[in-house]
């Protein structure tokens, strides 16, 4: 249930309501905003319910008392109604900027990274993104440079200033990608690998939860709240495409699931149209269509050489196509009355 306090409720007053909570078994998620402090308390029974709802109602500071029926509730539209906005260095995600993010599907030399991260800042993306440990349907496939790909993701960061995101596919290795990345990704083949998704959601380092490609948004909720009920709010969801009878393009694009998204759920969305289409051509469209839909940003792929890239060249864009996307993309962001 959400518990919704009144305006001036103080410290002390929280604390008390949270302890008879935790004192009940419940598990306490604050969130405090300007205008509204919300408990979320998770782990009721059924047949608690009713009467705990009761005396929390009679607290004078209790504005009111929710109940939430969804299998999700930490990462629900109610917990949070302001929704939330996640500050990565100096970019924030899910204001009312758009984040562009931009950079290889995988790392594959110094050279191509420096080059990449230094075009895309300059056409104004904000976090530089790159895999070094790399998901791949072929155990015969590149799997990425591990943590020499990291090391040069990070001099990309270091030499041009922008975050980096890279993604975590083993529990294992969660405390190393920490180590160098502002953002952990969490790739289609993994977003119900529930230990890895715990283990996430220990860490405090900011976290993108991608669509598994089957998956239905209730699914999908439910994975981040994996995440956030060990404490770890700084969620963004990526909508990545999910897999339909469709074969002309690589993956179906789900654009309903940004404004269904935007209404069941306070966290940003972000959306992936390289994976989403697997064609660089239809990469820019889709861009714009998600924005217009409300998305809080994007991420493209971006090779210096697409036809030799070790991995998703289809859909990676030129430095060129780069530049063109982010021109179309400014109309659109401007015409949603926000900025970029
Ligand atoms: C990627 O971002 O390069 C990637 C592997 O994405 P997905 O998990 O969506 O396939
Ligand atoms: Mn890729």
């Amino acid at each position: 249930m959400i518990i919704i306090l009144n305006r001036d409720v103080t410290d002390t007053q929280i604390d008390e309501v949270r302890a008879f909570l935790e004192a009940r078994g419940l598990g306490i998620h604050l969130s405090r905003g300007v205008e509204t402090t919300i408990l979320g308390a998770i782990g009721a029974l059924d047949d608690q319910k009713a009467e705990l709802e009761g005396q929390l109602a009679a607290l004078t500071y209790v504005d009111r008392v929710v109940p939430i029926s969804k299998p999700y509730k930490v990462v629900a539209r109610q917990f949070r109604p302001q929704g939330t906005t996640i500050r990565v260095r100096d970019v924030e995600i899910g204001g009312s900027r758009i984040c562009v993010m931009a950079g290889p599907c995988t790392i594959e030399s110094e050279e191509m990274m420096i080059a990449t991260a230094t075009h895309v800042r300059e056409a104004g993306a904000h976090i530089l993104r790159g895999g070094a440990f790399k998901p791949s349907t072929s155990p015969y496939s590149f799997h990425g440079m591990g943590e020499d790909g990291l090391k040069l993701l990070a001099a990309a960061r270091d030499a041009t200033g922008m975050p980096i995101i890279t993604e975590v596919m083993d529990p294992r290795d969660v405390e190393l990608v920490c180590g160098y990345a502002d953002i952990l990704q969490v790739g289609t083949r993994n977003m119900t690998n529930f230990t890895l998704l715990r283990e996430i959601g220990a860490a405090r380092t900011p976290v993108m939860l991608k669509r598994g490609w089957a998956s239905t948004i209730e699914e999908w909720l439910q994975a981040a709240e994996y995440i956030a009920s060990r404490g770890n709010y700084d969620i963004i969801l990526c909508e990545r495409g999910i897999r339909t009878f469709e074969t002309y393009t690589r993956n179906t694009f789900d654009i309903n699931a940004i404004p269904a998204l935007k209404s069941l759920s306070h966290l940003p969305i972000i959306a992936d149209p390289a994976h989403g289409t697997g064609r660089w051509d239809l990469v820019t469209p889709v861009a714009c269509g998600a924005v217009a839909a409300g998305a809080d940003g994007v991420m493209v792929e971006v090779h210096p050489t697409p036809a030799l890239a070790l991995k998703d060249g289809a859909q990676s864009l030129t430095f060129a196509n780069f530049t063109a996307l982010m021109e179309r993309l400014r109309a659109i962001v401007h015409a949603v009355g926000r900025d970029c």
